[in-house]
C-alpha cells in the first residue's frame, strides 16, 4: 500500500466522499474526478486500479486494494460505535 493511496483515501473520507448505501455497499467518489463515483463493497471496487491489480498480480495470492477500498476501511474505523 503506497503512502499516496492512503493520503488519497483519507482525503476522500474527510471530504465526505464516502456514502453508505446499504450494509455492505458504499458509494465512493473518484479522487481524480469528483463528478464520478464508484460502488464499493468491503472487498471489491469498480475502479480501474482495482481491476488492474488482479491483471498484474494474478495468482500471487495478494488482495487487491485501491484508494476507495482504503477509504472505506478508514470510514468504517471512524464510524465504529
Ligand atoms: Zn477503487
Amino acid at each position: 500500500m503506497s503512502v499516496n493511496t492512503i493520503k488519497k483515501a483519507k482525503k476522500l473520507v474527510q471530504s465526505g466522499g464516502v456514502v453508505k448505501i446499504e450494509d455492505d455497499l458504499f458509494q465512493i467518489k473518484s479522487s481524480s474526478n469528483p463528478d464520478h463515483s464508484y460502488f464499493v463493497t468491503s472487498n471489491t471496487c469498480e475502479c480501474l486500479g482495482f481491476k488492474n491489480f488482479y491483471k498484474f498480480h494474478h495468482g500471487k495470492g495478494l488482495k487487491a486494494n485501491c484508494s476507495h477500498l482504503e477509504a472505506l476501511r478508514i470510514f468504517k474505523q471512524e464510524h465504529q460505535p
